[in-house]
């Protein structure tokens, strides 16, 4: 067989490859490594063509018109196969992030505030428009911000290890949000005017009106020439606008370690108007907070002078609060998620 018979056959056997080649790629990377294999620089096609200079010139017409029909015959089959690998990908993309407009949407439902956010945020509104400031402490407190500064000796009852949660002989969960005002008079000069929401902790087993775990806001105003008339007028212009201008007040004489005078603030019972129900026993009065103008001893033991300083102070519960607003007769309510409740607030 002469070099241009071998080299002819070359050609059809090439041909007879590069489309069994072709016919296997499945990617576009494989049909670039075929096109190396017959195109390339040191391609099958290009051995042929190099040998082409060594035939004579009858030779070279016999083999180079097929060999360079291969060559465009190859480049057009590549482009094709490549066209056509990319197309199936763009389809397989395509059936991928198909959009299937009849599946329903997605339904977004807004979040409400807890009834006892609610019950804060409004508490500390009408304390801020009378001109207070909002601030908040630790709840991880120690026993001199807890007790000792404010007047609760450790013989004192309400010390008992047995309400309180101890971490260590001298740091506890607090028990009320009263250390705060200790925590805001040591580092300020009077006047102060603040209240003060957040969670206290007592060891009470729960029930339909306790809970080891519930929320106060505490109350402080210190100025000079401070009275208990400001004070009753502070707590009174509270209740109306909270409970509503027509629930009748009155201040009885009670007792608290920091304060001194002390008092606690009773509204018209909102169930029987004063007849007499179960909500109120029977007495026609509801206890909504506690005050009473701050104990000489409390401010002496913040570096106040209490012949120069005088104030008043607030406690109430938030739950009580928020229960007797919106008539809820079970404190366990606001604790356990239930989204049928938790949904009436929204
Ligand atoms: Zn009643």
């Amino acid at each position: 067989m002469s070099v241009a018979e071998s080299l002819l056959e070359r050609v059809a056997d090439l041909q007879r490859e590069a489309e069994e080649a072709l016919h296997q790629c499945q990617s576009v990377e494989e049909v670039e490594s075929v096109r190396k294999r017959f195109l390339g620089r040191k391609g099958a096609l290009n051995e042929i063509l190099r040998r082409l200079s060594s035939l004579t010139e009858e030779e070279r017409r016999q083999v180079s018109p097929p060999a360079n029909r291969l060559k465009a015959w190859l480049e057009e089959q590549i482009a094709e196969k490549q066209q056509q690998i990319a197309e199936q990908v763009r389809q397989q993309r395509m059936r991928a992030e198909k959009l299937d407009v009849t599946l329903p949407g997605r339904i977004w439902t807004p979040g409400g505030l807890h009834p006892l956010t609610l019950t804060i945020n409004e508490i500390c509104r009408i304390f801020t428009d009378l001109g207070f400031e909002v601030v908040e402490g630790p709840e991880v407190e120690d026993e001199y911000h807890n007790f000792i500064a404010l007047n609760l000796p450790p013989y004192h009852p309400a010390r008992d290890q047995h309400d309180s949660f101890y971490i260590t002989d001298t740091i506890l969960l607090r028990t009320e949000t009263s250390a705060v005002q200790i925590r805001v008079m040591e580092t300020r000069r009077p006047p102060v005017r603040i209240v003060s929401p957040g969670r206290v902790y007592r060891r009470d087993p729960v029930d339909r009106t306790h809970s080891h775990t519930f929320h106060q806001v505490e109350g402080l105003l210190v100025d000079d020439r401070v009275t208990f008339a400001d004070l009753k007028g502070t707590l009174e212009a509270f209740v109306r606008r909270f409970f509503g201008a027509q629930v009748p007040t009155r201040f009885l004489p009670h007792h608290f370690p920091f304060t001194e005078p002390s008092a606690e603030v009773h509204i018209g019972c909102l169930v029987c108007s004063g007849e007499g129900c179960g909500l109120c026993k029977g007495t026609g009065w509801i206890e909504v907070l506690g005050c009473g103008m701050v104990h000489p001893w409390v401010l002496e033991n913040v570096g106040y002078d209490p012949e120069k300083w005088q104030g008043f102070a607030f406690g109430m519960g938030v739950e009580r609060l928020a229960m007797l607003r919106f008539r809820i007769d079970d404190i366990r309510l606001f604790y356990q998620n239930d989204l049928r409740f938790l949904q009436q607030f929204d």
